[in-house]
């Protein structure tokens, strides 16, 4: 992740809208209220004991052999719980050379096939930053991995939900120098993002998680966020005992969400206040900074959301 100034990232979304978006030629699928039973069945506990197992996998950088474990135990997990995935390979250049990376997209077995698109697209990294040193990353990017995995145990107890979301699990997030920049980092998401926009048919929402998992530090949504998505956000929030722990980040964020918005997608991004947690990036990013309870109140968070009725977002205009 990297701060960026909201202008730029501003201009990155009005290139991009300016694309094709006001063409209407391609159908945004309409977002359908999922179970607002299902916020309750969401399990921190299990979430935190997926975190666990991917820890225990060591560091998992692209094409390492702890990435590939963790790739065969999600899509073992995933299958065991009615979803089929599709493991997305391409090679890119990075600043250490060409690397081979794998994104693994999964939806639920009462799912249209690909390529049609879900209204929804539910999404994280799952690579760890490269390092000279043992970086197990539970938070980073673990946290979020536990969650999507609970997510899917979830939605399967109710097919006609699970039907609406896609879960993507992006890999190659981190740079391989410092910071994210313009040729470094976001390799998965913008290889992703470039499939998406060829789809017959696009989401309605793009949901972005990354860093959610200690309970010491505040959230932030992204300033682009849509207003449909913030309201119902702010308004859930203080139940979830968020209270005042939940807020638009001070500045806009180079994430994965970021290729997804440049193909007209609204996106909603959830991510720790990283930059103070003193952690980052560091040996420190253990099991210890993560609590079962926090991704709990995550999960919760984001099923509550998708079950809100007309949050439908609305797409600006070029
Ligand atoms: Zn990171």
């Amino acid at each position: 992740m990297r701060w960026f100034p909201i202008l730029a990232a501003a201009a990155v979304l009005f290139t991009a809208c300016s694309k094709d978006e006001s063409s209407g030629e391609i159908p945004r699928l309409p977002l359908k209220p999922i179970d607002p039973g299902l916020a309750a069945e969401f399990d921190g506990q299990r979430a935190f004991a997926h975190v666990e197992t991917l820890v225990g996998f060591g560091p998992r950088p692209p094409a390492s052999e702890g990435f590939a474990k963790q790739l065969d135990y999600l899509e073992k997990q995933l299958a065991d719980a009615g979803w089929t995935t599709r493991r997305q390979s391409f090679r890119a250049a990075t600043p250490d050379g060409p690397v081979d990376f794998t994104n693994l997209i999964a939806r639920h077995q009462s799912a249209p096939a690909f390529p049609e698109s879900l209204p929804v697209i539910i999404g994280g990294h799952i690579d760890t930053k490269k390092l000279p040193f043992e970086f197990v990353g539970a938070n980073d990017a673990g946290s979020s991995t536990g969650i999507l995995l609970e997510f899917a145990r979830v939605l399967d107890s109710d097919p006609a939900s699970a039907a609406q979301i896609e879960l993507l699990f992006f890999d190659g997030e981190e740079a391989f120098r410092p910071n994210i920049t313009a040729t470094d980092g976001l390799y998965g998401s913008k290889y992703f993002a470039h499939e998406l926009s060829r789809r017959p048919s696009w989401p309605s929402l793009g949901i972005v998680l990354d860093i959610v998992g200690d309970p010491d530090f505040p959230l932030y949504y992204n300033p682009e966020a849509p207003a449909e998505i913030v309201s119902a956000v702010e308004k859930m929030a203080p139940d979830l005992g968020f209270k005042s722990s939940l807020t638009m980040a001070p500045g806009s964020i180079i994430d994965d969400h970021v290729p997804l918005m440049a193909t007209g997608l609204p996106c909603f991004h959830l991510i720790g206040d990283f930059q103070s947690m003193g952690y980052w990036h560091q040996a420190g990013d253990t099991l210890d900074k993560i609590t079962p309870e926090m991704l709990g109140k995550v999960g919760k968070l984001t099923l509550q959301l998708l079950a809100e009725p007309n949050l439908q977002p609305s797409v600006a205009a070029p």
